[in-house]
């Protein structure tokens, strides 16, 4: 499979995906989540606690919604700030297979997404 290389301008946005175990990591994930609301607030859009699994993610998160601007600030303070969770970030195309999949990486650890799921998004947009 050759790489689906794509223009940057075709970048949207960007997600972080901060996972966490309800049991254990709630705390955590609850401290990340207050200082990105101090530091990035009204700069980035955090979404809903998800403890239920939702979308393509197979463990509890939430998501940080941002502009490409804010790449370099946001994504270099959560590689130091993540207080040891796993963190996904991935572009925003017109591809969700390939956002998630492909585009995207980790810091800590990788968490299991729904492959076939993401496949079938991105099959039903028509953008295979
Ligand atoms: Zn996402």
């Amino acid at each position: 499979m050759s790489f689906p290389n794509r223009n940057p301008d075709d970048v949207t946005g960007w997600h972080a995906h901060i996972y966490y175990d309800p049991a254990t990591t709630k705390d955590d994930a609850s401290r990340l989540r207050a200082n990105i609301e101090a530091l990035f607030g009204g700069r980035v859009v955090v979404g809903r606690w998800h403890d239920e699994h939702v979308g393509p993610h197979l463990a509890s998160m939430y998501q940080v919604a941002f502009q490409a601007p804010l790449f370099a600030e946001f994504v270099q303070w959560m590689a130091v700030n993540r207080e040891g969770l796993d963190v996904l970030v991935h572009p925003l195309t017109d591809n969700a297979y390939n956002d998630h999949m492909i585009f995207g990486f980790w810091m800590g650890g990788k968490q299991p997404l729904d492959e076939a799921r993401l496949k079938r998004i991105a099959v039903h947009a028509g953008r295979g």
